[in-house]
């Protein structure tokens, strides 16, 4: 009796454990619009379609003159379409069925660590672990815990004392897998790649990686919801689907922070910046690991996110304003796009984000410049320019991993030539 009590304990468990599974949604037949918006009449409609159809936006809505893509379910396709049409906004399909595009990406639990599929959190950071117990002149430390007590992981390559140091961020946007992916590619290459030029860099400079900066977040877009872009705090507002969660911590950074919301206005959007800045756990412990080094240690800060293939310097709060040594960091943003456009020609445009997008505060890339001095900041919009955005297929993470790897070489060079590490 005790023996089949258990069996039907365990094969609960077992019923369970795969019921939680298939709750991940699934997004068969969902399409990708991308619309594009020429006038604010257009985009004020715009804003509020999301009123009455049930849809999923994946960009703020900043301004007039550009393309927004939309998920939209079977169900709502032609509701939507038919409203596009009455508001005589121009649009179209970029993405079929959003599930077979995903599937393409799908990754065995079981396989080894690479950079050919996209992995769980567990097994990335189980590999940093492995780096870490495996080199000496690596320094690893957790910097802390995400809202739901998941470690923020660290690494610091130091081969020599004095050295001044470049610190990369990964994966702050939960949905954004290609962020991490990359991250831990360059983490890779620093530490096992035998190209001279690359080990000369880890030689002279000390590299600092973060390689997941939402934790929560990103098992949830593993797990429940792909299209998760914040962390998972209840944000202490609800709406018509019940409590409302998440900060978009790369708008929570304490820089010439708003406090408005932007395009959509909803504190449960996948904007939302909080109410205040600084409330998000993940960032401040972000922000007190930066400033745990000597002040002018960390010469370099790059925040690896998805898409578009843009270097998006600082400010992100204004358009009409620029940084004292803006010029200096076009020139170290250029050098960085000419050695990514080697390898395989793709093509990374550069320059102030409040410039290229609009103005949007509340940026690691800005809070690094503007609070804490580092000289040179950089948001790093990785592969592609929309044919498959935030879905970037994995078998694009080795060649994205290179192109940037030797980008990022250029920019070194360049950054060295212009001082910055001085
Ligand atoms: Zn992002």
């Amino acid at each position: 009796m005790k023996v089949s009590a258990l069996v039907i304990a365990l094969l609960s468990l077992v019923v369970l454990a795969t019921a939680r599974k298939q709750m991940a949604t699934r997004y068969d037949n969902f399409k990708v619009y991308k619309a594009f918006i020429r006038d604010v009449e257009q985009l004020e409609e715009f804003k509020k379609i999301h009123h009455h159809i049930h849809i999923h936006m994946l960009h703020d809505i900043g301004g007039v003159n550009r393309s927004y893509e939309v998920v939209v379910g079977p169900a709502h396709q032609k509701a939507f379409e038919t409203t596009l049409h009455y508001l005589d906004i121009e649009f179209e399909i970029t993405i079929e069925d959003l599930q077979a595009l995903l599937d393409e990406s799908a990754y065995d639990p079981d396989a080894a660590m690479d950079w050919v599929t996209y992995h769980p959190l567990d097994k990335i950071y189980d590999w940093v672990d492995e780096q870490c117990a495996a080199h000496d002149y690596l320094d690893c430390k957790v910097i802390g815990h995400s809202y739901e007590g998941r470690p923020i992981k660290s690494v610091r390559l130091s081969k020599r004392e004095g050295n001044k140091a470049i610190l990369i961020e990964g994966n702050i946007h939960a949905m954004e897998w290609i962020s991490s992916a990359t991250v831990t590619y360059i983490l890779n290459q620093l530490i096992n790649s035998n190209d001279a030029e690359l080990q000369r860099l880890t030689e002279e400079y000390d590299w600092i990686v973060v390689p997941m900066v939402n934790p929560d977040g990103f098992v949830y877009t593993h797990e429940v919801e792909r299209l998760w872009r914040k962390n998972r705090r209840p944000n202490g507002y609800s709406n018509s689907s019940g409590l409302c969660y998440g900060i978009d911590m790369n708008r929570n950074f304490d820089f010439h922070w708003s406090g408005a919301g932007w395009g959509i206005e909803d504190p449960c959007d996948h904007w939302f910046n909080g109410e205040q800045p600084n409330t998000e756990i993940e960032i401040l412990q972000l922000q007190d690991f930066v400033s745990s080094f000597d002040e002018g240690y960390i010469r370099a800060y790059m925040a690896f996110h998805a898409y578009g293939q843009y270097i998006l310097l600082p400010y992100g709060h204004s358009n009409t304003e620029f940084p004292p040594n803006y010029d200096q960091m076009m020139r170290i943003a250029a050098a960085f796009a000419e050695g990514a456009l080697d390898s395989y020609g793709s093509e990374f445009t550069y320059g102030a984000s409040g410039l290229l997008n609009y103005p949007v505060s509340g940026a690691a890339k800005d809070w690094a410049y503007g609070v804490k001095n580092i000289p040179f900041t950089c948001t790093v919009e990785l592969r592609d320019k929309g044919t498959f955005g935030f879905f970037l297929p994995s078998n694009q993470i080795t060649e994205v991993g290179v192109e940037v790897t030797e980008g990022l070489k250029s920019l070194v060079v360049k950054a060295a030539e212009e001082g910055i590490f001085d």
